[in-house]
Formats: structure tokens, sequence, C-alpha cells
């Protein structure tokens, strides 16, 4: 039987190994990944990520026009190719 899990804080995220991308609307630049370990540094283990309500600021050219996607874990020695 499956159960459903539900991931709610930081914390959760990291532990089931999600990744959070991001990338800026503003400016074309990188995909980059989410340090959720700094992020729960600052915010706390226990903060719940809500959709939308995490506002990340473009460290170039300062916009708050940020996307974020979040990212099922990645199967570790599978050649780390994103196949989209
Ligand atoms: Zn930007």
């Amino acid at each position: 039987m499956l159960t459903p899990v539900n991931i709610i804080t930081l914390g959760d995220y990291i532990d089931y190994g999600m990744a959070l991308v991001a990338w800026c609307r503003a400016c074309p630049g990188p995909h980059r990944e989410v340090d959720l370990a700094l992020l729960a540094e600052r915010l706390g283990h226990d903060h719940r990520m809500v959709e939308g309500e995490l506002k990340l600021r473009c460290s170039r050219c300062g916009s708050r026009d940020v996307a974020v996607l979040v990212s099922p874990p990645v199967a570790k020695g599978a050649g780390g190719a994103h196949r989209w």
C-alpha cells in the first residue's frame, strides 16, 4: 500500500532529497538549484513551503520575479543528465 507523503516543511524537502530550481524571469540566465540547507539555516527547518510564498531575489538584476520549481530527487549515478 502506498502512503501519500506530505512534504511540507523545508526539513521535509531535505529529508526526501527534493530539489528546488529557480530562475529569474527578468533576465535570461541558467536555472539554478536553490541551496535548501542554506535556506533552512535562514528560515528554519520547520518553515512551511507554501507554493508561491517563497520569495527569492535574483542576485544578478535584483528582480523578485523569480520562478521556483520543485524537482523530484535525481537518481545518483544516472549520469546526471536532465531528460526534458
Ligand atoms: Zn535577474
